[in-house]
């Protein structure tokens, strides 16, 4: 079973987006994969409908432990999801006040069966972030596509990972993190923006921190898809003759990208 957190130091930068076209493409490729919203704006819940009838959703998970009762079924095959349900932010009060309230996330994930758990994470500083972050075997970042922003991200993510370090000693280990070039457009050199964060000294010094190869264009796409409320591969076949299906080559490259990375980030099979 594959951990896989989608986190960042900001918000806006794509997490839900990439969360939920992967977690589709994974599953329509025929991986089982739970999603897990962690987010107190619960855009990740909604993206794909789901089936209501789920009892609970993640305030159950992190607080009791019960994680069986607060997976719902989405609209996909093999893909299913633990809401967040958190509307008046009681969560993040609970895991401050308990001792390893922090890591009680990935002890509640470790009691499911699937090929692959992707958990959403909050784009803020906060416990709730870190119960996210912490829940994954390998951490995977959007950076926006412009220099000052990449700089941004850079600075941040370091000091989320050195905030989360001392979580080891709970058996959470933080990282490997993966970043992932995110929503470029023609305007802007993509390589100059991941050759700068590669030659910085933010992945020298750190050979836990790596810049991926694939890189995800910014495309209406992504969003035509979240309104259709399917992932962007499966949208893109619908749309007008003549525009590329970037969404399923992108989607193609990072899984490939990310297959070998997986098998030696996570302890078990
Ligand atoms: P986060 O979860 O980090 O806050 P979101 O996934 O909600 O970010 O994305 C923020 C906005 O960017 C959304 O309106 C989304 O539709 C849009 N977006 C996401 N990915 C892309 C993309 N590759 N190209 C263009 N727009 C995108
Ligand atoms: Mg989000």
């Amino acid at each position: 079973m594959h951990m896989i957190a989608i986190a960042s130091s900001k918000g806006g930068v794509g997490k839900t987006t990439l969360t939920a076209n992967l977690g589709g493409f994974l599953a329509l490729a025929g991986y089982r994969v739970l999603m897990v919203d962690a987010d107190i704006q619960p855009t990740l819940s909604s993206y794909y409908p789901f089936d209501y009838h789920a009892a609970s959703g993640l305030y159950d998970v992190v607080t009791a432990g019960t994680i069986e009762t607060a997976i719902s079924r989405t609209s996909l095959p093999n893909l299913d999801i633990v809401i967040s349900d958190d509307p008046e932010g009681r969560l993040e009060n609970w895991i401050l006040h308990t001792p390893d309230g922090r890591i009680r996330l990935r002890r509640a994930l470790a009691n499911v069966d699937y090929d692959f758990v992707l958990i959403d994470t909050q784009g803020a500083i906060g416990p709730l972030q870190d119960i996210g972050v912490l829940a994954g075997d390998l951490l995977l970042s959007p950076i926006p596509p412009e220099i000052l922003s990449a700089r941004e991200f850079a600075r941040g993510t370091l000091s989320m990972l050195e905030r989360l370090r001392p979580m080891h000693m709970l058996g959470a280990p933080v990282g490997p993190l993966y970043g992932l070039c995110y929503r470029m457009d023609r305007t802007v050199d993509a390589r100059l923006v991941a050759d700068t964060l590669r030659q910085s000294t933010f992945a020298e010094s750190r050979g836990d921190i790596s810049i991926l190869d694939t890189v995800v264009p910014a495309t209406v796409a992504y969003r035509e898809a979240a309104s259709a409320q399917v992932p962007v591969h499966v949208w893109e076949p619908h749309r007008r003759a003549g525009t590329a299906p970037a969404g399923l080559e992108t989607m193609t490259a990072l899984v490939r990208e990310l297959l070998p990375r997986v098998g030696t980030a996570s302890a078990g099979g």
